[in-house]
């Protein structure tokens, strides 16, 4: 679907913040893959967004909210519409008592730093997820038994409308890396319920797991991190291994041999190289093992 240039041009109007048309969305995906956005907008603020939300409206322009592109797929072909960015205007960060207010567009490595600085406990676990945390709310990012909906109190944003909406927890229907959401809804900011902790030992259950991460997993190249989720009692990165495709490759993009359930881009990876190695694993774990795993990484735009 094409969308017309004058519409673009008058949401572009609409907003303070910063805008770019036809944005090469590999510029803004951890995998360095992704044809063009129509127009990307960084919205400057919460009026700002609500602004632009109520544009992208009535206009009936296709819309999709990024965060930190870790998790996200990009096709080829781009992405038709407007890609909001959640990330400069959305940084605000307030603690009270044990509670944090923070905002959609806060980089999780650094709540994760703050946090234990602060001697807050409960996002250890989040070391070395590089996402935002809207991103990891709609997600529910996790690792090493602790997920976000674990410390989630509320949740809030925008509607499409461009109407203010907050959730409380109980609302979203939280499970493993799922969450459930308004269509379209934008967060931006939540409110985390942390437990006072001992610095010194939240410090070291992140050391451990950095360097847990930093052995078992790829990070010297671009990568969405782990492709699949798990199945229920197993993991999909032996799944993966025993299927024989540890190291298999196709074009610029291939599964990592340091962690199976990882493909990375070793250089000039396309989103069709990426979904062809996809469909293959998909297929040669049904046929040997019989599980069918499901896709973590969410994949979107156009071929
Ligand atoms: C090296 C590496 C390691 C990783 N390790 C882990 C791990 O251990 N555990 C784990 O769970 N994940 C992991 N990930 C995946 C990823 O970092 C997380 O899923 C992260 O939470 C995604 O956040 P993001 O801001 O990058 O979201 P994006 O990729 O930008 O978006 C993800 C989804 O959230 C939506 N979204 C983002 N922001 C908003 C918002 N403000 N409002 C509404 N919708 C929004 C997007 O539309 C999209 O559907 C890893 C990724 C990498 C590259």
């Amino acid at each position: 679907m094409k969308i017309s240039s004058d519409i673009l041009k008058q949401l572009a109007a609409r907003t303070k913040g910063q805008c770019r048309f036809r944005e090469p969305m590999s510029r803004h995906t951890s995998f360095r893959i992704g044809g063009p956005a129509d127009l990307l907008v960084v919205p400057a603020d919460e009026a700002d967004l609500q602004n632009l939300l109520a544009g992208i409206y009535r206009s009936g322009v296709p819309c999709l909210v990024l965060g930190n592109g870790t998790n996200l797929l990009v096709l080829d072909g781009g992405i038709r519409g407007v890609v909001i960015k959640m990330t400069a205007g959305f940084r605000q960060a307030e603690r009270k008592e044990n509670t944090l207010k923070v905002g959609a567009g806060y980089a999780l490595p650094r709540l994760v730093e703050g946090s234990a600085e602060m001697s807050l406990a409960g996002l250890e676990w989040g070391v070395g997820i590089p996402g935002s945390v809207g991103g990891a709310l709609v997600m529910n990012a996790g690792a090493y038994g602790g997920q976000m909906s674990d410390i989630v109190k509320k949740v809030w944003g925008y509607t499409r409308s461009g109407d203010r909406l907050t959730l409380r927890a109980g609302q979203i229907n939280f499970g493993y890396r799922h969450s459930e959401y308004p269509e379209g809804y934008v967060i931006t900011g939540t409110e985390l319920e942390m437990l006072e902790g001992r610095k010194n030992r939240i410090k070291s259950a992140m050391e451990q797991w950095m360097k847990k991460r930093q052995r078992n997993q790829p990070l010297s190249l671009p990568s969405a991190g782990c492709i699949f989720k798990n199945p229920v009692n197993d993991s999909a990165r032996r799944l993966i291994g025993v299927a024989g495709l540890r190291g298999k490759k196709i074009g610029g993009a291939k599964v990592s041999s340091k962690h199976a359930n990882f493909i990375v881009n070793h250089g000039g990876a396309r989103a069709a190289d990426v979904l062809k190695l996809i469909e293959i694993i998909k297929e040669r774990t049904y046929k040997t093992i019989g599980i069918e795993l499901t896709p973590e990484v969410k994949t979107v735009g156009e071929p």
